[in-house]
């Protein structure tokens, strides 16, 4: 039967829903006003105001704001010292950004397996994929779980290798109490709208050693610093300023800064609904044989930025295509986290090759990501499970 007569004749909701969306407030388009009238709208006072409040939700004591998350993963690339001839492990299921910034640095991506459970990186595949070369494992809190700090950690230690966490999904998540962001070496942050906060783009990087954090923040401007201590030609005159090592201009504006204070200051909210949401579709889900829900570890206390259902082939007589096609036509828009990263063409063409990580080869023929986000009415919630149900049904085996 064509899916089509079956799916989105009558469909579950009139209006369509994706699988992620900001929440903007009044409040928070205030903050951006008030931001625009003033004198400075770029390297003003919001921006360290925002980087103390990141200090304070994350444990840091040290935060880098920057202009992405993208631009957060390469500086903190480049402050942990990759370079040519240096292997960086790295998750092989989440965004390109997570890989691509340790090509930027001329280091190569060694594609670590994810753990068919949770999703996030296999501490005992990342120990198979250690050679002498190795300096750094960028591990992904994949749709915000936290990694599991405590073998990374023993691995980091006995092979001396500096661990970038990767929380572009993770603000407000905590590992045993501590919050992410006071954990790895460095800890990248994005503010995509799509992520728990908005900036509508922004990033950050958070750390705890005093030498990373004035590396980074010469990185942002240029590599231009105004501390005597690091230059080659100090001086304290007032108009002098030295380049000391190539840098970039990944400064955030004040007026995106003022949008993130004004959202950080409801986390503890967006990340209480965000909790509710996933305990219901958990509930819910794990009835279902047809769908199998991610595993979370103990240790983390998990504000999710992405619900991921995975389809048990086993239960059902459809492809991941045609259960996702068929969510569309119903309205219910999901997406797809992530193609493994050594399967875009462009890693391909690096030489990565079909068949390095199987269980994110697995994962990713199988799941996607259903609509989840703060603002989500329990209407939506309703439409969401009837939808998945509705699609259930009518392909089980
Ligand atoms: C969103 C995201 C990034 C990149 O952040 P941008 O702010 O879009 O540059 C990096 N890694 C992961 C896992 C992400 O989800």
């Amino acid at each position: 039967m064509d899916k089509l007569a079956v799916f989105g004749g009558e469909p579950v909701r009139k209006a369509p829903i994706y699988y992620g969306r900001q929440c903007i407030e009044q409040d928070d388009i205030d903050a951006v006003a008030e931001t625009l009238r003033g004198d400075l709208i770029t390297c003003g006072p919001r921006v360290e105001t925002l980087e103390k409040k990141l200090c304070e939700v994350t444990g840091a004591k040290y935060a880098v704001v920057v202009a992405n998350g993208t631009a957060a993963l390469h500086l903190a690339a480049l402050a942990a010292g990759f370079k040519e001839g240096d292997e960086v492990i790295v998750s092989s299921i989440t965004f390109a950004a997570s890989a691509n910034c340790v090509l930027y640095c001329g280091a190569r991506p060694v594609f670590a397996d994810i753990n068919p459970d949770t999703y996030n990186i296999d501490p005992a595949d990342v120990e198979k994929k250690i050679t002498p070369r190795t300096r750094g494992i960028v591990a992904v809190d994949f749709t915000g779980q936290s990694v599991e700090h405590d073998a990374l950690r023993r691995i980091c230690r006995e092979h001396n290798l500096i661990l970038i966490e990767d929380a572009a999904h993770a603000i407000g998540t905590r590992y045993n109490g501590k919050p992410i962001g006071s954990i790895a070496d460095m800890t990248c942050f994005s503010f995509h709208p799509v992520k728990t906060v908005t900036g509508g783009e922004g990033g950050a990087v958070t750390t705890d050693d005093y030498s990373l954090y004035r590396k980074l923040m010469r990185l942002r401007t240029h590599g231009i610093t105004r501390n005597q201590d690091e230059m080659v030609h100090p001086t304290d005159a007032m108009w002098y300023n030295e380049q000391v090592e190539l840098g970039f201009n990944y400064r955030m504006t004040d007026f995106q800064a003022a949008l993130l204070l004004s959202q950080l200051g409801k986390l503890p909210r967006f990340s209480a609904r965000r909790k509710e949401i996933m305990k219901i579709y958990d509930r819910v889900f794990s009835e279902m044989p047809e769908i199998i829900v991610q595993k979370e570890i103990p240790e983390s206390d998990t504000t999710r930025h992405l619900y991921v259902i995975r389809l048990n082939p086993e239960r059902l007589t459809c492809t991941r295509r045609q259960f996702f096609d068929a969510l569309y036509a119903e309205n219910v828009c999901p997406q797809v986290h992530y193609l493994p990263v050594y399967l875009h063409s462009y890693y391909e063409k690096l030489g990565y090759e079909k068949g390095l990580c199987p269980n994110a080869e697995e994962y990713y023929e199988w799941s996607m990501s259903i609509p989840f986000y703060y603002s989500m009415t329990d209407d939506e919630v309703e439409d969401t499970i009837r939808a998945v149900k509705k699609v259930t049904e009518y392909y089980r085996k």
